[in-house]
C-alpha cells in the first residue's frame, strides 16, 4: 500500500486546494437539500455531503430519509454541478450509492470500527473508480483505521482518501471528538500520499471553534475539509449545534491561510516548515493541557474549602515533584528543568485555589 499513489484522484479532479466538502449532516427533505445546494454553490465548496442514513447512538432519533434522499442528492449534481458523496454503513447502501452515481462514498466512524462491515462494504464496491473516503475509527486506534483502508486497498479501489473527525474520549474535553493530532500526522508519515480531509464539525461538536481547527489541518497540510453546512443550522434534525451557514462557511474559507508548498523551497526549508508545524501544534496541546489541570486544581480548592483545609500541602507537593523528576529522568529530561516547570505550575494552581477559596 505504501507505494501507491492514492492523491492521483485529487490531482485529476483539479479542484481548487484545499478541496471542500460541505452539506447537511441530513438530508431532511427534497427542498432543504437543494436550498442548500443552490447557496453552496455560491462558496468555494465543490463537493455536496448530505447523510442518507444515520448512525444514532440512541434510538427514537431521525435516522435519516434512507434510499428515498438518493435521488435528491443525484439532482444536486445535476442542478448545481457539485460532486457528491454521502456515507454507506453497509453493502446494500453501497450498490444503492453507485446506482446512483456518487462521486465519493465515505465511511462513518461507527462503520470503520467493524471489519466485517468494512469488508462486505469493500466487497460490494470491489473495482469502482469512485472516491472512498474512510473516517478514522472513534476510539484512538491508527490500527484499526489503516486496516480499513487497506480493505479496500485489497479489493481493488485506488482512489483513497481518510477523514479526521476526531476520537471520542470519555472525559469531557472542549471537543466533541478530540483530534489527538497526533494520530493522522502519523498516518500522514506512513502514507504521505494518502489524502486526508479534516471534519471539524465533528470535531468540534459546535460552531465557534470550527475555523481554528480548520486552521490547524491546513497547517498540518490536510488536502481538505469536510464542513457541516445547513441554511437553518438550529432547525436541523441532527447535530444542530455543530453546522453553520452557507455564509458562514464562505468567511471561514476566504480566511483561511493556506501553506503552499513553494517549488523553488529547498527540501530543508520545507523540513523546517513541517516541523514548526508540529512544534505549534505541541505547544497548543501543552496550553490546553495546562488549562485542564487547572481546572482540576479549582476542582480540589472547592473540596479544600468545604472541608475547611489549608491550600498548600507540603508533603503532597514534595511527593508530586519527586514522581515528575523520575518521570522526567525517564524522558530524558533533566531535574532542574523538571523542578523549574512544575514550581511554576504548582504556583498558578495555588492562585487559581485561591481564587476559589476566598470567593
Ligand atoms: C456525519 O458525518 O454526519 C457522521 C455521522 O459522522 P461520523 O461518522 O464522523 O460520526
Ligand atoms: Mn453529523
Amino acid at each position: 500500500m505504501e507505494s501507491t499513489n492514492f492523491s492521483a484522484w485529487l490531482e485529476k479532479m483539479e479542484l481548487a486546494h484545499p478541496l471542500v466538502i460541505a452539506g447537511p449532516c441530513s438530508a431532511e427533505t427534497e427542498e432543504q437539500v437543494l436550498e442548500i445546494a443552490h447557496e453552496l454553490k455560491k462558496t468555494d465548496a465543490t463537493v455536496y455531503r448530505a447523510g442518507i442514513w444515520k448512525p444514532r447512538t440512541r434510538p427514537g432519533n431521525f435516522e435519516g430519509n434512507g434510499a428515498k434522499a438518493l435521488p435528491w442528492i443525484a439532482k444536486v449534481k445535476e442542478e448545481t454541478g457539485m460532486l457528491t458523496t454521502v456515507e454507506v454503513a453497509n453493502a446494500q447502501h453501497a450498490k444503492l450509492a453507485l446506482e446512483f452515481d456518487i462521486d465519493i462514498i465515505w465511511i462513518g466512524a461507527r462503520t470503520t470500527v467493524n471489519p466485517f462491515a468494512v469488508q462486505e462494504i469493500a466487497d460490494a464496491l470491489k473495482g469502482t473508480d469512485k472516491i472512498v473516503l474512510v473516517k478514522n475509527p472513534i476510539n484512538p486506534d491508527l490500527e484499526l483505521w489503516i486496516g480499513a483502508i487497506e480493505r479496500f486497498h485489497s479489493a481493488g479501489i485506488k482512489n483513497l482518501g481518510a477523514i479526521h473527525r476526531g476520537f471520542s474520549s470519555y472525559k469531557k474535553t472542549k471537543y466533541r471528538n478530540n483530534p489527538q493530532w497526533q494520530i493522522p500526522i502519523e498516518l500522514k508519515n506512513r502514507y504521505p500520499k494518502l489524502p486526508i480531509i479534516c471534519d471539524p464539525s465533528h470535531i468540534c461538536g459546535r460552531r465557534d471553534t470550527i475555523f481554528d481547527v480548520s486552521q490547524t489541518a491546513l497547517d498540518l497540510k490536510f488536502e481538505g475539509l469536510m464542513i457541516e453546512s445547513h441554511c437553518d443550522p438550529d432547525k436541523a434534525w441532527s447535530d444542530a449545534k455543530q453546522q453553520i451557514t452557507p455564509t458562514r462557511l464562505k468567511e471561514i474559507t476566504e480566511d483561511l491561510r493556506v501553506r503552499k508548498d513553494r517549488v523553488e523551497e529547498k527540501d530543508s526549508v520545507k523540513k523546517l516548515t513541517d516541523l514548526r508545524s508540529e512544534i505549534n501544534l505541541l505547544d497548543k496541546q501543552l496550553i490546553e493541557l495546562l488549562a485542564e489541570r487547572m481546572n482540576v486544581a479549582e476542582n480540589i480548592g472547592v473540596v479544600k474549602k468545604e472541608a475547611n483545609v489549608a491550600i498548600l500541602q507540603r508533603s503532597r507537593w514534595q511527593e508530586v515533584i519527586q514522581k515528575m523528576v523520575n518521570e522526567g529522568g525517564q524522558n530524558g529530561l533533566s531535574s532542574e528543568f523538571i523542578e523549574r516547570v512544575f514550581k511554576a505550575i504548582h504556583q498558578e494552581s495555588i492562585q487559581h485555589q485561591e481564587k476559589i477559596v476566598n470567593s
